[in-house]
């Protein structure tokens, strides 16, 4: 019998890190292989499964990319837009699937990934669960069916420690809402109003977000129109969604040619 797809984990320290070195050390379908953190970090050296505080998993955690990427078929990498970018050239340098979960990426980073893809499996999405992909899928088709006179507003909730507005998943479904309307969200996304801003205006998609506590991530698609609303919601409230569906994605990624893909690729949707 072969032997199980490798996997490796960036930022293992990490909320998702932590989730992922879990899931995959405990998947059927899959074995961890590495776990990287950045030069420096305290984790560095130690055994993944005891710096977490559980038993030992036979992993340790390295800084080095491309040693830790040497016997691995994929690389999740749930971690910040710079380490993301500079693992992209190091995991197809590696032939490893990456994995990517990292959002507040800038269109120059963005460009940088597309590059990278011409050599490598690239999976990127704002949002890993099912129910998102789905509601981003209904999304498209509600703004197609409702015109202008129903004003669609995006609000997200999440935890206090999050670094980054609007979110991954806020921007997937403002792009939706803009494709079905047929639009160019750049053009006509609202973001951050505050003071005198003047009446709405008319085929605008505002966003709005709210931070705070543990909230993993609530997101409101809102149609408001004259007399009657439109609400599609998701409520994640475990963050094991997003390491399922990047395992997922790292699995469905092996043996793929060189591209950019998505979600939306990988549950066929
Ligand atoms: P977090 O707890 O802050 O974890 C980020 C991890 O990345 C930390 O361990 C951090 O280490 C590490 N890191 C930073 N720079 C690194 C580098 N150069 N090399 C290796 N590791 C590095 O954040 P989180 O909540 O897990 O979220 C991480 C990212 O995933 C965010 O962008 C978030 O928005 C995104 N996310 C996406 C989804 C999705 O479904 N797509 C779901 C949830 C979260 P230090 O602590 O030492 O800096």
């Amino acid at each position: 019998m072969s032997e199980l797809p490798g996997i490796v984990v960036n930022g293992a320290s990490g909320r998702m890190g932590r989730m992922l070195v879990k899931l995959v050390s405990e998947s059927p379908a899959a074995r961890l292989v590495g776990a990287l953190e950045r030069p420096g970090h305290d984790w560095v050296g130690q055994d993944v499964g005891e710096a977490m505080g559980g038993a030992a998993l036979g992993v340790p955690v390295s800084d080095d990319p491309l040693e830790a990427m040497a016997k691995a078929q994929a690389v999740i990498d749930f971690t910040a837009p710079a380490a993301t970018v500079a693992l992209a050239d190091l995991a197809a340098q590696a032939r490893a699937v990456h994995v990517i979960g990292t959002t507040g990426l800038t269109d120059d980073d963005i460009t940088r990934l597309a590059a990278a893809a011409r050599h490598a499996t690239i999976i990127r999405a704002g949002n890993m669960s099912l129910g998102v992909n789905l509601l981003v899928q209904l999304t498209r088709k509600v703004a197609e069916a409702l015109d202008e006179a129903f004003d669609i507003e995006i609000v997200e909730t999440h935890h206090k420690h999050k670094v980054d507005a609007p979110s991954g998943t806020a921007l997937m479904l403002g792009e939706a809402a803009a494709e079905g309307r047929g639009v160019e969200l750049d053009r006509v996304a609202d973001r951050g109003r505050d003071g005198i801003t003047g009446a709405r205006t008319e085929g605008h998609i505002g966003f709005s977000a709210i931070r705070g506590g543990d909230v993993v991530g609530e997101h409101d698609v809102i149609f408001a129109g004259t007399g009657e609303r439109v609400i599609l919601r998701h409520v994640a409230t475990d963050r094991a969604i997003f390491a399922r569906g990047a395992l997922k994605a790292a699995l469905w990624g092996i043996g793929r040619k060189p591209g950019s893909y998505d979600m939306m690729d990988v549950l066929g949707l």
